[in-house]
């Protein structure tokens, strides 16, 4: 087993409460000095009450926010996640989803697992942000849903893409807030929503344009509870 990021050799050590909890062991595949230049969610400092992101000064709420209370009516957010965006996360990303080397999703795999837990004791059901066909056909894999596996959990993927002219990460933050819904849900995955506590799963929270997006959609339905989760914001 190498580090993701820079190769250097790793081995694989089992923690007596991964022993314990008698499912598979997953790993985490970076080495301590990588994960250095990792940062961690630090759950201490000021920040933002509904997408968590940090923030430098005493205030609740980041300025995405902000301007989504102002432009939605139905503003509503719960979202979590493991790591800021910073130079480590970007370049992990470049590989992963641009090169496309699918062995990258492994490398948070021990993270994402425990990220999720305490979701999946509270019986969220886990939906991973879909990708349009046409995307998945040049990606060759969704990247959320690998991460998933990676991390073996279990998902439901009930929510489709349509197919857009411009991809969100070609587009300008203006273009993307005004973006319109480019979610659907099947006839049959329609039915299983109401009463349902679910947590969207995607890769990279940015404006949160994707994820509201995705709770809109769901809305409708009734589910109990919607939350969001992202490996990086
Ligand atoms: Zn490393
Ligand atoms: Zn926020």
């Amino acid at each position: 087993m190498k580090c993701g990021f820079c190769h250097s050799p790793l081995t694989k050590e089992v923690s007596l409460s991964q022993l314990l909890r008698f499912s598979p062991v997953v790993f985490n595949e970076y080495c301590l000095s990588c994960s250095k230049e990792l940062s961690r969610l630090n759950k201490e400092v000021f920040h933002c009450q509904y997408c968590q992101k940090e923030l430098a000064v005493d205030s609740n709420i980041c300025d995405d926010c902000h301007d989504w209370e102002k432009q939605l009516k139905t503003f509503s957010l719960k979202h979590d996640y493991l790591f800021s965006y910073n130079e480590k996360m970007k370049a992990y990303f470049q590989h992963y989803k641009f090169l496309g080397d699918i062995h990258l999703s492994r490398v948070f795999a021990s993270d994402i697992q425990e990220g999720l837990r305490s979701y999946q004791q509270a019986g969220f059901i886990i939906v991973p942000i879909p990708l349009s066909k046409k995307k998945l056909r040049k990606r060759g894999f969704n990247q959320v849903e690998r991460l998933l596996m990676s991390s073996d959990i279990p998902f439901t993927s009930m929510m489709s893409k349509k197919e857009t002219l411009v991809s969100q990460s070609e587009k300008s933050k203006e273009e993307r807030l005004a973006s319109k819904q480019p979610f659907f849900i099947s006839n049959k995955a329609k039915r299983k929503i109401k009463g349902q506590k679910i947590l969207l799963i995607d890769d990279v929270y940015t404006t949160g344009r994707t994820i509201l997006h995705a709770y809109d959609c769901l809305l409708p339905y009734k589910p109990k509870e919607i939350r969001s989760f992202s490996l990086s914001r």
